[in-house]
């Protein structure tokens, strides 16, 4: 990677003040590595106009106004499901393909408070269902970690924010945004080798993020370092009165520090999340982290999360009721595709879901709406919803009293980035299940979670770690996490 591209914000910052580069020409090189790296479909929209003319206003307040924004000149990414208002929002659906919002979206309108210029709309699985950025009308996008354009042997991103996780781990930007539901910012950034933040449900407005699980959906951050993921955190984070899930309490600034005291810090492996299917070198990984953590004088913990097993199965059937549920909105009369033909209202419905959804997203709906017939509710429904609960509580327990511990160590994925050959002989319900195994819990469960890239697998791929802790924990995360990313020295993609 160009070293210019892998700047960090720190960095970008005080080159602008030494004048080594202008946001003006930062923006520019950036520009110009999307279009060198355009091959990895990172990209539904490149935002060219927006990012030249926002790149204008931060020169202006770092040079004339002398009065910098504490993302001036930080280029970003955002995912194609997050609102922007006069540049069309597609979900990566034939259903929205031409959908312009008429408002941004609070993560987007705040980033832009803070200075930040976008790059464009990231691509993702069709409404972010999916773990590889396989499924978007936009076609695959491709992990750029092994990549040589003269064969076919290219790797998944990881999904459903790959394009997101791409544009950082590529250089196209410093940061991007994803949306996790169980686990779609964790998982790309994971295989991309880049870190991959799940705030706290109700931590980050989600006003303008197209809903897929709206119990479930937070705004993710995705960056190449620890530091840069709360320089965002900072940035967006806090009650939103457009979004009444937000939690109503004032947001704390995060503060790192560098060496931050491991000793005595309690820190859980749970021992479900050793499952089949596991690479032997997530494992491996896993441990080293442990390992490395203890002679940093944490104290390592086996600890139990006894619902674990249910978790994939509960996930699926309360994802499928609220998908149901949201997707009823697209019946071709308001917004969005509408199909030509139409007899009754009926078939005008019929005809517009048809042509406008994938298979996924209208397996989904099937599913959801089965699950949710009256002889169906309390035996699917409410019965996941009652599992639900009770995963939660397992977290809240290990976080809770005497024998607690204040956070949990687990893998992100079960193994490193899969050839788009091998993943696509796969059905993509399959696949969901078996990616999202280790991040969906803490969806469920509201609770914040970090992915951090620790080494390369014998691939030459990213291998990384997660850890979850308590509601609102993310500044003991982020410090624990910066505190691995120091001592593992993870590589920046050389391409
Ligand atoms: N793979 C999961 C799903 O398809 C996660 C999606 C997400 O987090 N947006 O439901």
């Amino acid at each position: 990677m160009n070293k210019i591209t892998s700047y960090t914000i720190k960095e970008i910052h005080k080159i602008y003040r030494d004048k080594l580069l202008t946001p003006t020409s930062f923006v520019d090189l950036s520009l110009q590595r999307v279009k060198q790296t355009s091959e990895l479909n990172a990209f539904v929209t490149v935002t060219e106009k927006e990012a030249e003319n926002h790149g204008i206003e931060s020169e202006k307040r770092f040079y004339i106004d002398k009065k910098s924004l504490p993302l001036d000149g930080v280029t970003i990414g955002l995912k194609d499901n997050f609102c922007t208002r006069n540049i069309t929002t597609t979900c990566a659906s034939e259903m929205l393909k031409n959908f312009t919002p008429t408002y941004d979206a609070t993560v987007y309108a705040r980033l832009r408070a803070a200075g930040a210029c976008l790059i464009g709309k990231c691509n993702l699985d069709e409404f972010a269902m999916g773990a590889g950025t396989i499924d978007s009308i936009f076609g695959p996008t491709r992990n750029p970690w092994g990549y040589n354009k003269d064969n076919d042997n290219w790797r998944i991103a990881g999904g459903s924010s790959g394009g997101s996780a791409v544009a950082v781990s590529s250089g196209s930007c410093i940061a991007a945004i994803g949306s996790d539901t169980g686990g779609s910012t964790r998982n790309p950034a994971a295989l991309c080798g880049i870190v991959g933040l799940k705030p706290t449900y109700g931590l980050v407005s989600r006003y303008g993020l197209i809903p897929l699980v709206n119990s479930m959906d937070v705004p993710g951050i995705m960056t190449r370092t620890v530091t840069d993921a709360a320089s965002i955190l900072n940035c967006i984070a806090g009650p939103d009165l457009l979004d009444s899930t937000t939690i109503k309490k004032e947001f704390n600034y995060i503060t790192l520090t560098d060496d931050f005291d491991m000793s005595n810090v309690r820190i859980g492996i749970p021992k479900e999340y050793h499952c089949e299917g596991m690479s032997q070198e997530v494992i491996n990984a896993w441990r080293h982290v442990a390992d490395l953590l203890e002679k940093e004088r944490a104290v390592i913990k086996s600890v139990s999360l006894p619902h674990t097993s249910v978790s994939i199965a509960v996930y699926s059937i309360l994802n499928q009721c609220e998908v149901a549920s949201n997707m009823a909105r697209y019946d071709g009369l308001e917004y969005g595709f509408r199909a030509q033909e139409e007899y009754s209202t009926e078939e005008l419905y019929a005809s517009t879901r048809s042509k406008g959804f994938n298979d996924v997203v209208r397996c989904r709906i099937f599913g959801g709406n089965y699950f949710l017939l009256t002889r169906n509710y309390d035996k699917y429904f409410i019965k996941a919803q009652k599992l639900r609960r009770l995963i939660s509580n397992d977290f809240k327990m290990v976080f809770q009293g005497d024998n607690h511990v204040d956070v949990l160590l687990t893998p992100t994925t079960l193994s490193d980035a899969p050839l788009y050959k091998d993943f696509m002989l796969k059905h993509n319900r399959d696949q969901c299940a078996f990616q999202d195994y280790c991040t969906q819990p803490a969806n469920m469960a509201g609770i914040p979670a970090i992915s951090i890239p620790i080494c390369l697998s014998k691939n030459n791929l990213p291998l990384s770690v997660q850890l979850m802790g308590p509601c609102l924990s993310e500044e003991l995360l982020l410090n624990i996490a910066k505190r691995i990313e120091s001592i593992v020295k993870f590589p920046t993609l050389n391409s």
